[in-house]
């Protein structure tokens, strides 16, 4: 999971690594009256989950709180690389004399962490990188050792930074340790006309597989975040994994292979998946019911195919919960239903017993896939 600037720039603040005063608003005329208690100088930011904002027109500076005002008006809603922004965070401005680029990144080809700092930072980077690769610095980090003292003052120095930096690169690295992150990134970091070492943007991509030891990413869960899909959302709130997809059938499978062997049956048989849910390994009869009230609150969907192959979860416990969700969720769409493996037979009789007009069953997974396109795109 990325963080927004604004969760980055608190998580920072934590660490001791110095960050401009800032506020978050939704509306215009918040924006004014924070800018009044910043000061009134700001930088107005867009805050998606996207990188090159400041060339999209995302970032911008306003000279008093009437234009902080105005600026947000102009960013709020804008759209950056389809992501519309809905929240805008406003910072104290700053007088920059240089910009720098530092982060740590998990290397996966190497085994190891990687230092990335280069004098150069600001906007691009990347094309620094492309156009003169001496510019920027990539140093192994042993994860056992991590950033001490010595090692930050020698990234700094092999970057070109100033001495003074090697703080802020300790600091970053315990970041990264302590927040479980895959990622930490500022860009720029910057040393002001009065010689403090300012972190201006922050970039730090949390490792998902630790949340189950960082309690506080609550707070941040996507269920508050304004920029995810709400059926994305609704979904994680249920631990379903949920992706949306431009087509009219609505899959329904469990186990990412078969989930994924479906999408291509489906495609093969001329319709196209309008999204899928992963109902998991170990799915109950409640899972199912979340899963198909998930799935059937897409509009897009035309027709639903539930193929799941019983291996711990046995299919009566699916058909169970296929029964359990038509008691709760309003079935407007055809359901096409393929259950084969452990107890097939007894679930596909609990749903011949239902009975829906809505529900068919198929035996085989190609059968279902032919029948729920056809359903879809009829
Ligand atoms: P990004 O484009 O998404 O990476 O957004 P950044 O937050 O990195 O901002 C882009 C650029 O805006 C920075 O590289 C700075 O040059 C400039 N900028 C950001 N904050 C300030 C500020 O407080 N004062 C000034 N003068 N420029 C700023
Ligand atoms: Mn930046």
């Amino acid at each position: 999971m990325d963080l927004y600037e604004h969760q980055a720039r608190e998580v920072f603040k934590g660490y001791g690594i110095a960050v401009p005063d800032a506020a978050v608003v939704d509306h215009p005329r918040e924006a004014r009256h924070a800018a009044e208690l910043l000061g009134g100088r700001v930088v107005v930011k867009a805050q998606v989950k996207t990188g090159g904002r400041g060339k999209a027109g995302g970032v911008k500076l306003a000279a008093d709180p009437a234009a902080a005002e105005l600026t947000a008006r102009q960013i709020l809603g804008m759209d950056i690389k389809g992501h519309t922004v809905r929240r805008v965070m406003l910072a104290q401005s700053v007088d920059i004399q240089e910009e720098y680029y530092v982060s740590y990144v998990l290397d996966r080809a190497a085994g190891t962490f990687l230092a990335i700092a280069s004098a150069e930072g600001g906007m691009d980077i990347e094309a620094v990188a492309a156009a003169r690769p001496e510019a920027v610095a990539r140093i192994p980090i042993d994860p056992a050792e991590g950033v001490t003292e010595a090692k930050a003052a020698e990234i700094a120095a092999a970057a070109g930074l100033p001495a003074e930096t090697a703080d802020v690169l300790a600091r970053l690295w315990q970041v990264l340790v302590g927040e479980d992150a895959l990622l930490v990134e500022v860009n720029p970091l910057v040393r002001t006309t009065d010689g403090a070492i300012l972190a201006l943007d922050g970039k730090v991509t949390v490792d998902d597989n630790a949340r189950f030891r960082q309690a506080r990413w609550g707070e941040r869960s996507e269920a508050r975040d304004p920029d995810g899909d709400p059926l994305e959302v609704a979904a994680a709130a249920r631990g379903l994994t949920y992706v949306k997809l431009d087509g009219e059938v609505g899959v329904i499978g469990n186990g990412a292979g078969l989930v994924m062997s479906t999408l291509d049956v489906v495609a093969g048989r001329g319709a196209r998946p309008a999204n899928f849910l992963d109902i998991g390994g170990g799915a109950s009869a409640q899972v199912m019911a979340d899963g198909l009230d998930v799935i059937l609150s897409d509009p897009d969907v035309k027709a639903v195919l539930v193929n799941v192959f019983g291996g711990i979860t046995a299919c009566d416990a699916v058909a169970e919960g296929i029964v359990r969700a038509l008691e709760t969720v309003h079935l407007t769409q055809p359901l096409v239903v393929r259950l084969d493996g452990n107890n097939a037979a007894r679930g596909r009789a609990i749903l011949d017993a239902r009975a829906h007009p809505l529900v068919e069953q198929a035996t085989t997974m190609d059968g279902a896939a032919a029948r729920a396109a056809e359903l879809a795109t009829r």
